[in-house]
């Protein structure tokens, strides 16, 4: 279905010729492919529309892909968690699911600017918008989540290891693909995670630093088995903090090793000089301070 652009109150100033509202996954990926590049998905629209505003992005038709049916549910699947691509920070935030099985995903979407912001605005949007720092992308990274991406000639999977290429940057070409599925493993009994957000202030506000950590440790034997430490701004992508993931493996739990992955960390980050999120010396200062607390709190709440 295609509605005149000028009837959306939103349009004022967006010089786009047509909104396309297909109703099924290969009506869109057609759509999509008929611009030849020049067409562009659109969800919740929180980025986009500030884009097309801006004149940061320029294209022909926006294809909202909304109406498409059985992406907008959080499941569980065996072992697995999967959010569809429609689904939003609000019902990721609002989801016993993921508080039981993903605390800190929970932690992170219910950060994302403001309860309006989050009725609209998608998981994969934040996903594929490519922010260094940006609230869902930085657990979904600590919590090894794997992507799926159509395309008119099939789906594949990308771990998000792989998909972030540069900032604002994805291996995901939203003029042609869709994101559809996002997956992970939820917390195990011997799993504990958080999310840290440094910020002026705590809502509508751009983080100076965020950190999201998952803990896999024997807390009768006081051993940690494996960690992963994902972190931004500190990097042009959302960042793996590996060197301290490495160190982790099989390190007694102790303040000792918390202080000596802070440490370690610490100097892995290379965050920039900014007025809106702080200096470089400020927020590797804070990463320190981040790397411990959130290995601390994940540990503390292993088997809670
Ligand atoms: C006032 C305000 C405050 C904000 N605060 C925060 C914040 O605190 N933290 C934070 O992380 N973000 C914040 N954001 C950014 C934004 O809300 C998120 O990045 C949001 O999750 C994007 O989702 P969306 O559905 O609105 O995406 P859209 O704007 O619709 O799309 C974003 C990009 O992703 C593409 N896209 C969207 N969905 C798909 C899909 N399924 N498949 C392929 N491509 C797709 C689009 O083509 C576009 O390139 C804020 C934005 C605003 C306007």
């Amino acid at each position: 279905m295609a509605l005149a652009f000028k009837d959306l109150h939103w349009t004022k100033n967006i010089q786009v010729q047509q909104y396309l509202q297909p109703g099924t996954l290969e009506e869109a990926l057609e759509m999509l492919a008929n611009f030849e590049g020049k067409a562009r998905v659109i969800a919740g629209g929180t980025d986009v529309v500030p884009q097309l505003r801006g004149r940061d992005i320029e294209v022909e038709a926006l294809v909202d892909i909304t109406r498409i049916p059985g992406m907008d549910g959080i499941i569980e699947d065996g072992e697995n968690i999967v959010l569809g691509g429609l689904v939003t920070h609000a019902q990721v935030a609002s989801s016993n699911l993921i508080r039981d099985k993903a605390l800190l995903l929970k932690e992170g979407a219910g950060s994302v600017g403001s309860p309006q912001i989050r009725n609209v605005a998608t998981v994969a949007g934040n996903l594929v918008s490519g922010q260094p720092a940006a609230d869902t992308s930085i657990p979904l990274l600590a919590l090894d989540a794997t992507v799926t991406i159509a395309g008119k000639d099939g789906e594949r999977e990308v771990p998000l290891t792989a998909f972030f290429l540069d900032k604002g940057k994805t291996v995901l070409d939203c003029t042609r693909e869709i994101l559809t599925r996002i997956q992970f493993r939820g917390l195990g009994g011997n799993e504990g995670g958080c999310y840290l957000r440094l910020a002026k202030r705590k809502a509508l506000t751009l983080p100076m630093l965020v950190l999201a950590a998952v803990v896999n440790a024997d807390k009768r034997k006081g051993i940690i088995n494996r960690a992963a430490i994902a972190m931004g701004p500190v990097a042009p992508v959302p960042y793996r903090a590996t060197n301290v993931e490495g160190f982790l493996k099989g390190a007694p739990i102790s303040d000792e090793t918390f202080i000596s992955s802070a440490n370690m960390g610490m100097q892995e980050c290379t965050p920039r000089d900014s007025s809106l999120r702080g200096s470089c010396d400020y927020r590797q200062e804070m990463s320190k301070v981040f790397i411990q607390r959130g290995l601390k709190t994940a540990v503390s709440r292993i088997g809670s």
